[in-house]
């Protein structure tokens, strides 16, 4: 792929739809979740192209209804390997709903949501437990706080669930399976994921946020102006 059309991509990835057997799980798995106010898109925001990460929930930087799923790329994973992104970033779709940061309830902006707020706080909690521990390893610190999220620990403890079951999952009708495994249907994620940080982390997530929502509209931009002119282009 030429650098333009790289750079194109890294700020407005092509949307694509997962499979219609995947999104009927995922409205089976969560039955309240509004997926009107939900898209996917095949590649990671430039932002991110240099983490971990396979997929990612995001809030849409430029509404403030929209959550954005991304994978980094979705056509190159095994079935199994989407199912399991798409059921994680699933649970962290349904915290945005019951942090009110999605559909018309949502107060805020673009990235200042009361999701992100409390997500990069709690990181940010992570981040000073980290540092603080006596054994720290510097190089360590970032997954350690990723480790330690509880709204990441939730999701994965929904995903382990899930994929302990994945033999039947493929082996039955989606109807069938939910009615044999009941508690993998989540209406609601919990008290305990969708609690608030602590107050110094809360204000630094809020700061953060805020930052965001604003920076991250001019950097792209700018990317979009420097890819056009290397003759990218809009695709899907
Ligand atoms: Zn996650």
């Amino acid at each position: 792929m030429k650098i333009g059309q790289r750079i194109y991509n890294s700020v407005f990835p092509p949307l694509f739809e997962p499979s219609i057997k995947e999104k009927r799980l995922l409205r089976y798995m969560y039955p309240t979740i509004n997926w009107e106010y939900v898209r996917y898109y095949n590649g990671l925001p430039w932002f991110m192209q240099n983490s971990f990460a396979i997929g990612t929930a995001l809030p849409n930087a430029y509404d403030r209804r929209t959550v954005h799923v991304y994978f980094r790329d979705y056509h190159s994973m095994s079935p199994q390997q989407r199912i399991q992104v798409l059921v994680h970033e699933a649970f962290h779709i349904q915290q945005y709903q019951d942090l009110h940061s999605m559909s018309e309830k949502t107060s805020g902006w673009g990235f200042n949501r009361r999701f992100m707020r409390y997500y990069l706080g709690w990181y940010y909690q992570g981040l000073i437990q980290a540092i603080k521990a006596p054994n720290r390893r510097w190089s360590n610190i970032g997954y350690s706080a990723y480790q330690q999220h509880p709204m990441e620990q939730s999701a994965y403890t929904h995903e382990r669930n899930f994929c302990s079951l994945l033999p039947q999952y493929q082996a039955h009708m989606i109807r069938v399976f939910i009615e044999g495994y009941p508690h993998l249907v989540c209406q609601y994620t919990g008290d305990e994921s969708c609690s608030s940080p602590s107050l110094l982390a809360h204000i630094l997530g809020t700061v953060t946020a805020v930052m965001i929502s604003i920076i991250k509209p001019m950097v792209d931009m700018l990317l979009v102006v420097v890819a056009l002119l290397l003759g990218g282009h809009r695709k899907g």
